[in-house]
């Protein structure tokens, strides 16, 4: 049983049809938020929507989020550690020249400054701008920005460690006025939200004409979620209540008012996605892997889904979707 009040969602938010099982008793490995959870993917086959059925009452969900990371501190992500047991100096040169020679630095800057290198900076809202990093590296672009995050603590953090203008609340708790932004951008938030088109609808008004929308969520159609079903990362119950993949992205985009929507997947960061996924593969089979071996395997998995990309453009880990208002 789980701690949190839940409600049961039978039928697909996008489409109406029924749910049929794709995963059960999942458990939240990532910050132990007690209960055994569904996912369930829609029985349409032109439709798929995968989402967590039952789900945390809106009053409730906030307690999915006690232990999350936005919380800690910079630098508190767990990531680099298996770096330390090898030669980092030595690993950091010769990946770099390769990164180079195959494109993939290339990606990694544009997710780095989430896609907006090509636009002239204007007004740009982050939602879900967590302690701000990611807008202080916007900011630097030349935009004039500010954020919103439900995180009281991470929204403090942004306003102490960058001098962001950044505040707490919902997005509907603040009314902006209408053709307000030039860009709106929400990384990895989209799959947090339970009406997610509400939401996007209310970033269609503040948006001005011809703004965009910028979005990155987990791709449950990607080669990392084929590899390790459920134990991907990308799956994260019971706080991603709703799975994308590109087309179930756009639907929800277009059941907002946007009509110009583009996708496309990425491989960008696919090796942190492929070691936490591997961790908690590890954790639920009790397989061992030394530290060498568990971190060539990532490393090589992020170049190879980056081959793959290029015969396959919607294997990647992430969906970045753009929409014009
Ligand atoms: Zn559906």
């Amino acid at each position: 049983m789980s701690s949190l009040c839940t409600t049961s969602v039978p039928h697909c938010y996008l489409c109406g049809s029924q749910g049929t099982p794709l995963y059960t008793d999942l458990v939240d490995h990532l910050f132990g938020v007690e209960g055994n959870w569904q996912l369930k993917i829609c029985e349409n086959p032109e439709c798929q929507l995968v989402w967590l059925d039952p789900m945390p009452t809106l009053e409730d969900l906030p307690k999915a989020y006690q232990n999350y990371y936005t919380h800690q501190i910079v630098n508190a992500l767990p990531s680099k550690t298996i770096l330390r047991t090898v030669d980092f100096f030595a690993y950091r040169k010769f990946n770099k020249l390769l990164l180079k020679l195959t494109g993939m630095q290339k990606q990694r800057m544009q997710k780095n400054f989430f896609f907006l290198k090509e636009y002239t900076p204007g007004r740009l809202l982050d939602i879900g701008c967590g302690a701000g990093h990611l807008l202080n590296r916007i900011r630097q672009l030349g935009w004039e920005v500010e954020g919103i995050d439900f995180d009281e603590s991470a929204v403090k953090q942004a306003q102490n460690l960058y001098n962001l203008k950044a505040y707490t609340g919902d997005l509907k708790d603040i009314v902006y006025p209408s053709d307000n932004f030039d860009v709106i951008t929400l990384k990895h938030v989209i799959e947090h939200i339970p009406d997610p088109a509400e939401l996007l609808k209310e970033c269609y008004r503040i948006l001005k004409t011809g703004g965009r929308l910028i979005m990155t969520t987990p791709n449950i159609q990607s080669w990392g979620h084929q590899r390790f079903q459920q134990y991907w990362r990308g799956l994260e119950p019971p706080r991603h209540l709703f799975l994308y993949n590109c087309s179930t992205l756009a639907a929800v985009t277009k059941k907002a008012a946007f009509e110009k929507v583009h996708t496309q997947t990425t491989a960008a960061s696919s090796e942190y996605t492929f070691a936490r996924s591997m961790d908690t593969q590890r954790k639920c089979t009790g397989k061992t892997l030394n530290q060498l071996k568990f971190f060539s395997k990532t490393w090589l998995w992020e170049y190879y889904e980056n081959w793959l990309l290029r015969r396959r453009p919607t294997l990647g880990e992430e969906i970045v979707l753009v929409a014009q208002k």
